[in-house]
């Protein structure tokens, strides 16, 4: 081969967010040869994006940041125990100036395709503007809910008002002062920008599908005496990440429902509810997210809450759940979001009683009346994990297409590699561990296991990788059996892959890792000390 065979760099790592950032510092580290392409005109990926009033972490922040450099824990200070975007953003580009990593990363690029060259073994990056790149490797650090979804309500482009989705909320402030303002949506997003603006807007009008059950994050500013305790336990609070399913500080309590009197039941509930963050989720008995009594006992403990909190009976019970239990779902983290709908401004519109017809130029049409709006608030998801390998146009072996490949659900070992896509690495990929946990944490463990196989692949003079295919249906074998004992299985969200949004997405598609990280870790672990048992090297 000559020299101009040879691509220009080893590898090639879209996105430039918590995973592409990591990814980018490890290669560095290991001298090699990588270039990091972005489509935004910085790092931060997620937290670049998602500007809308209220956006802030629902995990602990301390367990949330990088626990690569102790340097790097011991100088910053989160100043909330759940930070909002804007430190977020900071915080991540503090990581890239601190270890010199922008000088790897191309702003603005935004890739439109990848194909495979079979003769060379190597990937070439199509852009938009017309360049092309070309990398041995192809690391996709893409995200997992990076591709927002518009609701497919007609005459979504008629409105002449403002609008947004919250993903592309705007860099430059957006007037809210006495404005009329829509919110469509009510999933973690739609919650935390309706409590955030509830008090700041004219009058607010929330189109509500289906409720979620929230629950209260419980933030407080950090103290200088808390901050210093944090960082004298760095290794204790990442110890206790790596042994829970979620990869947070809140692990399952080991005890069946049934097997503790309900007095205590409801002590441990109550603490709970006062707990900052997921534990309300996470540290509750063992079963009840498999057992549809406990889950049908608890969310009748939550609903309750909720009963309590919003003063209108009526409104309450809209806010209610009936279509799930606890937990099946993504949990909401709130901050005063039941008591928003006590205030006079706040109107709540159930959209199974009044269906939107259409977007109008002057605001929503439902089956009752037309509302005029001077903003509307886009809080309708995204195409969650799958979505944004579908917006890359990636051509494998033969001419084939991923989105082809995938159309009915994705097919995947271990999340990291599809059949047919070789040396297409994936570090968010549909049914790994990184999708399913606190995202961080699962992102260090897909990173270091990828480039441990780099390393491995440099080290034996293989320079092509691609998963079995009989590896990917054992594996899909296995995340079919984690998703069916869970209630989660049977209810639509993005854990199921529906979204009434996409065409196509009205079955189940399994998309995350449900068995818990470290189940996740123990499989990698032995597919990495048996040579990479499951993939093809050559
Ligand atoms: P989401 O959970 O998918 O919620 C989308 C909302 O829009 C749902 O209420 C949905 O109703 C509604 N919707 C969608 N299409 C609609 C249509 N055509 N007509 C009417 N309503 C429609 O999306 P998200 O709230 O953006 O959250 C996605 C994920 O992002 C979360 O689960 C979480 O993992 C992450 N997130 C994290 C944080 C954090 O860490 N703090 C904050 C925000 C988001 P249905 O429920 O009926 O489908």
């Amino acid at each position: 081969m000559t020299d101009q065979d040879q691509p220009q760099h080893e590898a090639i790592i879209i996105g430039a967010g918590v995973a592409g950032i990591y990814q980018m510092y490890r290669l560095q580290e290991l001298g090699i040869d990588a270039t990091v392409l972005e489509a935004a005109d910085g790092p931060g990926g997620t937290w670049y994006w998602n500007r809308y009033p209220g956006a802030r972490f629902d995990s602990e922040s301390y367990t949330y940041g990088y626990s690569f450099s102790k340097e790097l824990l011991d100088e910053w200070e989160w100043s909330e125990h759940f930070a909002g975007q804007p430190e977020t953003l900071r915080y991540l580009n503090h990581v890239v100036d601190k270890f010199d990593l922008r000088r790897h990363m191309q702003f603005g690029c935004k890739v439109a395709g990848a194909s495979f060259d079979e003769e060379g073994s190597f990937w070439t990056v199509h852009l938009e503007d017309g360049r092309e790149i070309t990398g041995r490797f192809l690391l996709t650090a893409i995200g997992m809910l990076s591709a927002a979804t518009l609701p497919n309500i007609e005459g979504v482009d008629s409105f002449e008002g403002e609008a947004w989705h919250t993903y592309y909320w705007p860099h430059d402030p957006v007037e809210l002062d006495g404005k009329r303002v829509a919110v469509i949506g009510t999933g973690a997003t739609g919650v935390q920008v309706i409590s955030e603006i509830a008090d700041k807007v004219g009058e607010l009008t929330v189109f509500q599908r289906r409720p979620n059950w929230c629950a209260p994050l419980h933030n407080a500013p950090i103290d200088q005496p808390t901050q210093a305790q944090i960082k004298a336990s760095y290794d204790e609070i990442f110890e206790i990440c790596r042994q829970t399913p979620g990869g947070f500080l809140h692990g399952p309590d080991p005890r069946k429902f049934r097997d503790v009197p309900e007095e205590e039941r409801l002590t441990l509930w109550q603490k709970l509810y006062e707990t900052p963050g997921f534990s309300k989720w996470m540290s509750n008995f063992i079963d009840v997210g498999i057992n549809p009594e406990a889950n049908a006992e608890y969310s009748e403990f939550i609903a309750n809450k909720i009963r309590e909190r919003v003063n209108d009976p009526m409104t309450a019970e809209k806010l209610i759940p009936k279509d799930h239990g606890f937990g099946t779902r993504r949990v909401p983290l709130e901050t005063h979001y039941f008591e928003a709908y006590n205030r006079g401004n706040v109107h709540l519109i159930d959209i199974n009683e009044t269906p939107i017809e259409r977007i109008t130029p002057k605001g929503v049409q439902t089956t009752y009346q037309e509302f005029e709006f001077d903003l509307i608030i886009y809080a309708t998801g995204f195409d969650a994990i799958t979505g944004a390998f579908d917006r890359i146009s990636f051509t494998g072996v033969d001419g084939v297409a991923l989105r082809d490949q995938w159309a009915d659900g994705p097919d995947t070992f271990l999340g990291m590699g599809t059949t047919g896509f070789p040396n297409l690495l994936m570090l968010s990929g549909p049914q790994g561990g990184s999708v399913s946990t606190n995202y961080p944490r699962g992102i260090e463990t897909s990173v270091d296991w990828i480039t441990d196989l780099l390393c491995y692949m440099r080290d034996h003079g293989y320079r092509r990788v691609e998963s079995r295919e009989d590896a990917e249906l054992e594996w899909l074998q296995h995340v079919q059996e984690m998703y069916q004992f869970q209630l989660m299985s049977k209810v639509k969200s993005w854990f199921t892959g529906y979204n009434s949004n996409v065409e196509g997405h009205d079955t189940i598609r399994y998309q995350i890792y449900p068995g818990g990280a470290p189940r996740y870790r123990e499989r990698l672990e032995e597919v990495a000390s048996s040579g990479y048992e499951g993939f093809k090297l050559t």
